[in-house]
């Protein structure tokens, strides 16, 4: 079975034995957010949700991100463009991270070993128990490096 479909299932099953009553609006919701395998914001992810099936408002979508997050099955992610925005979580042995270019926008996802074992060593000398962590890099891309532009946060103020 295809990885997305699996995660999918997992999402629906694991919330129904949380109790959370078996809700076909948000296994819409759920199944859009999955196969989407974007940044979204909750806006973008409404306006997907929108086109599949009627009848699911705002609220709903935004609802149900939050509860995704809370059982760890998404994650919410900032890119200091205004918004938040929100991945799937399916990967809990080596997060990945994102480097994102501050002219262009672009988010270039990477995988690093040592930064779990950072987080750990971090942690584990203070007694601290980590569920998980965040690393953006700010910067400009190869692509945007070539173009000659003053540097600046072009993306965050337009
Ligand atoms: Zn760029
Ligand atoms: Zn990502």
């Amino acid at each position: 079975m295809d990885r997305k479909l699996i995660f999918q299932n997992k999402i629906i099953s694991e919330l129904d034995k949380k109790g959370f009553r078996n809700s076909e609006k948000r296994n819409a919701i759920i199944r859009a957010f999955v196969a989407s395998n974007k940044h979204l914001n909750a806006d973008e992810l409404y306006e997907i949700v929108k086109k599949i099936r009627a009848g699911i408002g705002f609220v709903t979508v935004y609802r149900t991100l939050k509860l995704l997050v809370r059982y760890g099955f998404a994650r919410e992610v900032d890119f200091k463009d205004g918004f938040t925005r929100y991945e799937i979580n399916d990967e809990p042995s080596v997060q990945h991270d994102h480097l994102i270019c501050i002219r262009c926008g672009s988010v270039t996802e990477f995988k690093d070993a040592e930064i779990e074992k950072l987080k750990d060593k971090a942690s584990s000398n203070t007694g601290f128990a980590p569920i998980f962590h965040r690393l953006e890099i700010f910067g400009i891309c190869k692509q945007c490096g070539k173009k000659k532009v003053k540097p600046g946060w072009k993306k965050m103020y337009e």
